[in-house]
């Protein structure tokens, strides 16, 4: 059972803070649904600094393995996830560089003395779900449907019969 993260961001940063811990399938309220029961649990790493130029970033490591149901059989298939994110603290929105300014498309977090950090883990695991799993083909269930539809072709068998007949 992973207990509520919650932390002041801007402190969390300036003191270099840091927080590991494990989340498992049951406490992903949002992704939970886009999950199937093979899910491991989820190890993640949240570390603050202050950057050389003065600048307060977060930094959130997670890796582990996740079942998604495959779009082309349902069946489950196993993605290993292995997040890496930065995020810039930032006092307000008008912090927060336009599309055309931050050239090096950065992310940021508004500063919050309250900050839900599985909040963030959450948003990270769905930002990284692929958006249409599918298995390989030599993997997948549905490939052996497909094969056994093809083996005896009884509509070419009626064609041939018409043809006779006519
Ligand atoms: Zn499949």
């Amino acid at each position: 059972m992973t207990a509520q993260h919650i932390i002041n961001s801007i402190e969390f940063t300036r003191k270099s803070l840091e927080i590991r811990d494990t989340i498992a399938l049951s406490e992903l309220q949002r992704a939970k649904d886009a999950l199937t029961s093979d899910t491991e649990s989820l190890d993640w790493r949240l570390t603050g600094e202050i950057d050389v130029g003065g600048k307060a970033r977060l930094h959130l490591t997670l890796t582990g393995k996740v079942g998604v149901p495959c779009q082309r059989c349902l069946e489950p298939m196993m993605i290993a996830l292995n997040i890496s994110s930065e995020f810039f603290l930032v006092k307000d929105e008008s912090e927060i560089p336009s599309e055309e300014e931050d050239i090096d498309d950065h992310d940021y977090i508004i500063a919050d003395a309250e900050m839900n950090v599985l909040q963030l883990v959450e948003d990270e695991i769905l930002l990284a779900l692929p958006f249409a799993p599918k298995h390989e083909i030599k993997d997948c269930a549905v490939k052996a449907e497909v094969s056994e539809l093809k083996a005896p072709n009884s509509f070419a068998v009626l064609r041939d019969l018409k043809v006779v007949k006519s």
